[in-house]
C-alpha cells in the first residue's frame, strides 16, 4: 500500500505543477481569506465562487471588518448565490472571530458556525501547513477510485499518514481536488488522460474486465467463424463447434447474427459459407 501510494503522490504532483489551477486564495495562508472561499464555495461551482469571493474580499479584508457591518448588507452581496444561510453563518463567524482571535479558536474551528470537518481540515492544511486531508467529493472518488476502497474514509483513517508523509498537504490536497473537478470526473473520467493510470485500481479493474467480457462474447466467437471461413471457404457448424471448442447454441446464436448482418450463408446442409452477394 505503502508504494502505491508513493506512486499516486509522486505522478499527481508532476501533473499539478503543469496543471493546477491559480486562484488568489491558493496563494494565501491567511484564514479569513481560507474560511471567505470555503463557505463561499460550499454548493457553488468553483469559477462562480471565485467572482464573490473577489466581492467580499475586497469589501471585507478581515473578520472585524465583516463583524462591523450588518446582515442586510451581507445578504444583498450574497445576491445571487443562494443558500442564504451561508452568508447568515458567515457573518456570525467573522463576530466570533473577532471577539476571540484565529489564534484562540485554532485548531478547533469546528466551533465556528458553518465549519464541518472538511472545511475545518481545508483552514488547517491551506492556512497552517497541518498534515491533514481535505476530504471533499473529489478527493473521496480519486481516492475510492485509484484504491478501489469499499470506503475512502476507512482508508485515510489507516493510510493518510502515508499519502501525507514528505508532501506539502496543501499542495496534495489541491491536486486532488484539480484532478477530481477536470479528469477524474464522477461520470465519464478521463483515464486517458490521467496521470494516475498506471497504478489506478479502478482503471486496471476497468480494462481486465473489458478483455473478461470479450473473452468468451458473441464478438469474439463471430470472429473465430470469420476466421475459419476465410481459411475453407465452407464449414459445417458441427465442425466450427469442434474447432472452437464451444457449444452448438452459441454458435448458432453468433451464425444468426452474422447471417442477419449478411455476412454468411447457412445453407440446407448445416453448412456456412462467406455471403458472396
Ligand atoms: S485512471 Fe481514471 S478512475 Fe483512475 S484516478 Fe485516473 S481518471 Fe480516476
Amino acid at each position: 500500500m505503502e508504494t502505491k501510494t508513493k506512486k499516486l503522490k509522486e505522478s499527481l504532483l508532476i501533473w499539478y505543477k503543469n496543471n493546477k489551477r491559480s486562484f488568489n486564495w491558493r496563494h494565501t495562508n491567511d484564514p479569513w481569506k481560507i474560511l471567505l472561499i470555503e463557505i463561499i464555495s460550499q454548493q457553488t461551482q468553483i469559477n462562480r465562487a471565485n467572482i464573490y469571493y473577489q466581492k467580499f474580499i475586497k469589501k471585507f479584508p478581515t473578520p472585524e471588518s465583516m463583524s462591523r457591518s450588518t446582515l442586510k448588507t451581507i445578504l444583498k452581496m450574497w445576491s445571487g448565490l443562494g443558500y442564504n444561510n451561508r452568508a447568515i453563518r458567515l457573518y456570525e463567524s467573522s463576530k466570533l472571530i473577532s471577539e476571540k482571535g484565529f489564534k484562540n479558536i485554532y485548531p478547533n474551528f469546528e466551533l465556528l458556525p458553518g465549519v464541518g470537518q472538511y472545511t475545518k481540515n481545508a483552514i488547517l492544511s491551506f492556512a497552517y501547513g497541518e498534515k491533514v486531508l481535505a476530504l471533499d467529493t473529489n478527493l473521496e472518488r480519486v481516492l475510492t477510485r485509484y484504491f478501489a476502497a469499499d470506503s475512502t474514509k476507512d482508508y485515510v483513517k489507516k493510510y493518510s499518514d502515508f499519502l501525507l508523509k514528505d508532501v506539502d498537504s496543501r499542495d496534495l490536497n489541491q491536486a486532488l481536488m484539480d484532478l477530481g473537478s477536470s479528469i477524474c470526473t464522477s461520470s465519464n473520467p478521463k483515464c486517458n488522460i490521467c496521470p494516475l493510470e498506471k497504478n489506478c485500481k479502478k482503471y486496471i479493474i476497468r480494462s481486465e474486465n473489458s478483455v473478461e467480457k470479450f473473452e468468451g462474447s458473441n464478438r469474439e466467437l463471430r470472429g473465430k467463424i470469420i476466421k475459419l471461413l476465410v481459411m475453407q471457404n465452407q464449414i459445417t457448424i458441427k465442425n466450427i463447434a469442434k474447432k472452437t471448442s464451444e457449444d452448438e447454441e452459441k454458435i448458432m446464436t453468433a451464425i444468426n447474427s452474422l447471417e442477419n448482418d449478411g455476412l454468411l450463408k447457412v445453407r440446407k446442409n448445416n453448412t456456412v459459407e462467406i455471403n458472396s452477394n
